[in-house]
């Protein structure tokens, strides 16, 4: 495993994709990816929404453990798959989660944890800030991460700017910042400026896919297939979702055809 990197006084973050962040050895957010086979053993145990890489933490057994409750389809494969992929099937191989169904409290509160909600990654989106410190989860990426993907996966791409909007604010009043899935740690500067980053790129995503629109007709997939770097069908799968949140958006003509939906500026 990687190094725990000591934040503050009470709070380390174990590298990771996701990172996860221990604090006072007691709460520990967003256990999961390679992180699932840690062995900590926090009282409480939060996961900043329901993707399948986030919620290890819940089957340990803590004594809380707290899932935001709009991401509850997480509860069974079928809702994993279709907040994932859009859809599931059963036996498709395309598909490998492990089922989830453990006591999760509805109700979790704590004086040190602050939730806030920043949905549209998944309905449900929240982070958490303990001790000056902001675990941000998913609702916004590291530069690699984005680069690499060439589309952020947000159910609502909307929702999620207007999260990042928020963001900018909220990432100005803390001490540090830890993403999920991207740098362990930004002050609150470097956080900010990549804030600035997401906001930027997310903006330059939508004039492209306004380009690629703008003479012809093209459908949800052909667009994710031309925007996304990786080309496998689980990758199209996935990045069909906020492109069609941008599609629905921005579109002048939406038609069916025989290829399917199709949009055009
Ligand atoms: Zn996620």
């Amino acid at each position: 495993m990687s190094k725990p990197v000591r934040l503050t006084k009470k709070v380390e973050v174990v590298p990771g994709s996701p990172n996860t962040l221990i604090y006072d050895d007691r709460i520990v957010i967003d256990l999961g990816g390679r992180n699932a086979s840690l062995q900590v053993s926090g009282e409480v145990q939060l996961a900043t929404h329901g993707h399948s890489d986030h919620i290890a933490g819940l089957l340990s057994n803590a004594k809380r453990k707290y899932l935001p409750p709009e991401d509850y389809w997480t509860l069974n494969m079928i809702g994993r798959r279709a907040m994932t992929y859009g859809f599931s099937s059963r036996d498709s191989p395309f598909f490998t989660f492990d089922l989830v169904r453990q006591n999760i409290d509805p109700d979790f509160s704590d004086i040190e944890v602050e939730k806030i909600k920043l949905p549209g990654h998944t309905p449900g989106h929240t982070a958490y800030l303990v001790d000056s410190v902001l675990y941000a989860g998913d609702s916004f990426f590291g530069q690699r991460v984005l680069e690499g993907f060439g589309v952020p996966f947000y159910t609502d791409f909307w929702a999620a700017m207007d999260s990042l909007e928020k963001l900018r604010e909220v990432v100005g009043g803390v001490e540090k910042v830890v993403v999920s899935h991207g740098p362990v740690h930004l002050d609150s500067k470097k956080a900010r400026e990549l804030v600035e980053f997401n906001i930027r790129f997310d903006n330059e995503l939508v004039n492209k896919v306004k380009d690629l629109i703008k003479d012809r007709e093209a459908t949800a997939e052909e667009v994710a297939y031309l925007l996304s770097n990786n080309k496998e069908p689980a990758n199209i799968y996935l990045n069909s979702i906020p492109i069609k949140s941008i599609l629905v958006q921005v579109a002048k003509e939406v038609r069916t055809t025989e290829r399917g939906v199709v949009y055009k500026l």
